[in-house]
């Protein structure tokens, strides 16, 4: 059925198809402690907040899927719950598969016990021959007790046990590959960040997920679509240890055009130095795209817009800034900044005062209050501009009024405007003009800011999976302007988000220390 919800975020309202499922919804976002959460899982975490909490009465657990110690680390557990903060995604309850090593240790003896599982010691790589060839393993024989008795081994974490996996017997020449007998339980002596060396074997995401769901309640499993194969191996597991059913709901992975959102690849990506750290503006990570000036109700919309959708996406950036932009351009304050290379010193003839008037931060938004607005005879403005300008002609001065252009003074190449006079006029006539930017060509009112501008980290649009990642990255991915800034900029907060009129949106990123301490602005894609 169709429901229209009302979105939590900013009143906007979306159309989510919901499967029918009664009483209140538990649902749940199962992270891998990995790595930092990207905007691909915060499709998967906005909508089960959103699916938790549209009624009353539901839970969104998070559950740290911890099966694997090599992949992870207390690092980014904690990263994690705090990327879900940042994006007002406050879970109800926060459980961990290793919780429950215990319990599925017992579960994979029930099956043992049943004949449905067997020890499997296949090569490695071998094994995943035999699935593709639609084989049975050379173990898929073996018995209860010889499998409890290598099961037992395994748990010794031996040489010789470290050898074996626990497979579930279900059918080795299915067409569905993911029932090909996966595997549930393998050998790690690597110690895990929460239970240490207490285990050597460590249950797999297949066999937690349906095991773990239907245990802790939930209701409703959100699974992006390349689970779909694995639905039926899902209600295997449930229906062999007669545990609660759990429906499923899958919706489509998100992707970005030029855009690595495998946590792998955007380890390599950091620890290869090509960005400062998991929060770098330029990383699709929730951190990354926040610090670049993404807004998190500009986020929700843009993710609960598509809704659980089953197409393959692959997004274009510049319609998920595009709603950004319809939420910060009515709060964001209006300073001026000039290129320090392109900036042209140029004497206002007429000028008789005041030396400063409050006008307000955003003409069409007054609430954002007033700025100071300094005023000279002497001013600098942009040589992009001063190029356009022809002897005599009216131009307008941006919050302070129309001149004519009385003297542009040019270099001996003829192309550079080296200095220019104005006349102020007292008209009032802005149809016709072209608007302006200037500042006041004071010490205290000219500020030193850096704008920094990015390119996307790799330079193709899909990378296909054996593409090289190294022989698509992009060379150069940072930009730098150096420019001057009225005195107001001086008084933003970081994280601060602005636009300097007619160059873009921007985020007050802090102080670059040393070199005449810069206050360092991103520019916000738009
Ligand atoms: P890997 O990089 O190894 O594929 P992962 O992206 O699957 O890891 P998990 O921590 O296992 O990382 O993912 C947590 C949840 O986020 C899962 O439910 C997963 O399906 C979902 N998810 C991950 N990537 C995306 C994506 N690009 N789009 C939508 N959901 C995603
Ligand atoms: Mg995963
Ligand atoms: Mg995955």
């Amino acid at each position: 059925f169709k429901e229209r919800n009302e979105a939590s975020a900013a009143g906007a309202s979306y159309d989510i198809d919901l499967p029918q499922v009664g009483g209140p919804m538990v649902t749940r976002f199962p992270p891998e402690p990995s790595g930092y959460l990207h905007i691909g899982h915060a499709k998967a975490a906005l909508l089960n907040d959103y699916f938790a909490h549209k009624s009353a009465g539901g839970t969104l657990i998070c559950r740290f899927d911890d099966t694997n110690p090599s992949k992870e680390k207390m690092e980014f557990q904690e990263a994690i719950l705090q990327d879900l903060k940042l994006m007002d995604i406050i879970p109800d309850k926060i459980t961990y598969s290793s919780d429950y090593f215990q319990e599925m240790y017992e579960y994979a003896l029930q099956l043992i016990q049943h004949g449905k599982a067997f020890a499997d010691d296949s090569e490695l790589g071998k094994g995943d021959e035999d699935r593709k060839n639609r084989l049975p393993s050379k173990r898929r024989d073996l018995g209860i007790g010889e499998t409890l008795a290598r099961f037992a081994e395994m748990k010794t974490g031996s040489e010789d046990g470290q050898r074996w996996c626990l497979r579930a017997r279900i059918a080795y020449d299915s067409p569905n590959g993911t029932l090909r007998d996966p595997v549930l339980f393998r050998c790690n002596l690597i110690p895990h960040h929460r239970t240490g060396t207490q285990w050597t074997i460590y249950p797999t995401y297949d066999f937690c997920a349906p095991i773990l769901d239907s245990i802790e309640g939930v209701t409703l499993a959100l699974r992006t679509n390349e689970y779909r194969d694995r639905n039926a191996q899902y209600d295997w597991m449930q229906d062999a240890l007669k545990l609660r059913k759990v429906a499923i709901w899958d919706f489509s992975r998100m992707n970005f055009v030029r855009t690595v959102l495998s946590k792998r690849k955007l380890t390599k990506i950091v620890n290869e130095g090509k960005v400062w750290g998991w929060d770098d503006p330029r990383m699709p990570t929730i951190r990354g795209i926040l610090r670049r000036g993404m807004t998190v109700p500009a986020l929700r919309e843009f993710i609960l817009k598509q809704g659980p959708s089953r197409n393959v996406l692959n997004l274009e950036w510049g319609a998920f800034w595009a709603v950004n932009k319809k939420y910060i351009d009515p709060v964001a304050p209006r300073y001026t900044a000039i290129a320090q290379e392109q900036a042209v010193h140029c004497q206002v003839h007429g000028f008789e005062g005041p030396a400063n008037l409050s006008k307000p931060k955003h003409a069409k938004n007054l609430e954002l209050g007033t700025k100071q607005v300094i005023y000279d005879s002497s001013i600098v403005l942009q040589h992009a501009d001063a190029a356009t300008f022809k002897q005599d002609e009216k131009i307008t001065l941006m919050n302070w009024g129309n001149a004519y252009v009385r003297k542009i003074t040019k270099d001996s190449s003829g192309d550079i405007i080296t200095g220019l006079e104005i006349e102020l006029i007292s008209d009032s006539d802005f149809k016709k003009t072209k608007k302006i930017t200037w500042l006041a060509a004071k010490s205290d009112n000219l500020i030193p800011v850096e704008l920094v501008a990015f390119e996307h980290l790799v330079t193709k649009d899909k990378l296909e999976k054996d593409d090289v990642l190294e022989n698509f990255l992009t060379p150069v991915t940072e930009f730098r302007e150096q420019a001057l800034a009225d005195c107001n900029v001086a008084e933003l907060p970081q994280g601060a988000i602005l636009q300097f009129e007619r160059k873009g949106y921007y985020k007050l990123d802090g102080l670059e220390k040393g070199n005449g301490s810069r206050m360092v602005f991103f520019n916000i894609p738009a």
